[in-house]
């Protein structure tokens, strides 16, 4: 018996982006994985546990944890080389000074018929620019052009302007205000940098609106023609789209999705419209 779905977030439209049955299976229907992503499995499975762990070492690191002290609990030779790479990044000395930071936030704003959600890693101010950072864990460097296009990209500076103004003193934040910078804990000296304009922000939230209007309306959820897409989908099996899983680098960058149901309703900061 399908759900009824009062959320939408970053991975869910991104999922409907990519192939409406898997927004159907994920988030409708709530099945579990029963298929194995990617090839080689455990290897890809300490890799994700890694990355979890690693985000959880920058959160402590921004509530204060002294650096030294963080280090140790970097146990395994990847999270040292993260770690290390984490606290020699250039821009984490002048985020110090700042003095808005905001850590593993969520803000959330009405969508049509949904609640639109998003969970920040980091929201950075001086005052006047709000800075997102993602700290992002994956094996190879993605392409900015394909960063751009991503839901999390357009979802989280657009969500930041809808519903952050009780992060400015009450005021409106402005697009040009914005920017999100991905930062890569293998690639620490190449991050994705990507301002925001008032334009962006109107494309983006007219486009938005019209993906919930689309989601809250469709009765079917075709599989994506788009059969690479399955090569990486937990949900192969109920596709007939094939039993061998892809390769675990191109994975991560396509079947990475935030666990909306971890997300803590009461931390969620919003701005009634
Ligand atoms: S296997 Fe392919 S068609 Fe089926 S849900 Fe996954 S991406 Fe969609």
């Amino acid at each position: 018996m399908p759900i009824q779905l009062t959320t939408l977030s970053q991975s869910s439209l991104q999922d409907y982006n990519d192939c409406p049955r898997r927004f159907e299976l994920r988030y409708l229907q709530q099945l579990a994985y029963p298929a194995i992503e990617t090839e080689p499995a455990l290897e890809n499975e300490k890799h994700q546990r890694e990355g979890e762990y690693f985000h959880r070492l920058v959160q402590q690191y921004f509530i204060g944890i002294p650096a030294g002290k963080i280090s140790r609990l970097a146990n395994t030779e990847t999270l040292q080389r993260w770690w290390e790479n984490f606290i020699n990044f250039q821009d984490l000395a002048g985020l110090q000074d700042l003095s808005g930071l905001k850590t593993e936030i969520t803000l959330s704003a009405p969508l049509g018929a949904f609640r639109l959600i998003a969970k920040y890693d980091l929201i950075a101010s001086d005052g006047n620019k709000f800075f997102i950072y993602d700290w992002k864990t994956y094996r190879k460097r993605p392409r900015t052009e394909w960063l751009a296009v991503r839901w999390q990209t357009r979802v989280y500076r657009a969500l930041l302007v809808q519903a952050g103004a009780h992060l400015n003193g009450g005021a409106p934040i402005q697009p040009e205000q914005v920017e999100m910078i991905y930062w890569f804990s293998e690639f620490p000296n190449d991050p994705a940098r990507f301002p925001y304009q008032a334009e962006q922000f109107k494309r983006d939230w007219d486009a938005l609106t019209r993906l919930a209007e689309e989601i809250k309306s469709a009765s079917d959820y075709p599989k994506t023609d788009d059969t690479t897409k399955c090569l990486y989908c937990p949900y192969r099996s109920y596709c007939n789209r094939g039993s061998r899983a892809g390769d675990a680098l191109d994975a991560e960058l396509e079947t990475e999705a935030e666990e909306l149901f971890d997300i803590n309703f009461e931390q969620i900061g919003e701005i009634e419209f």
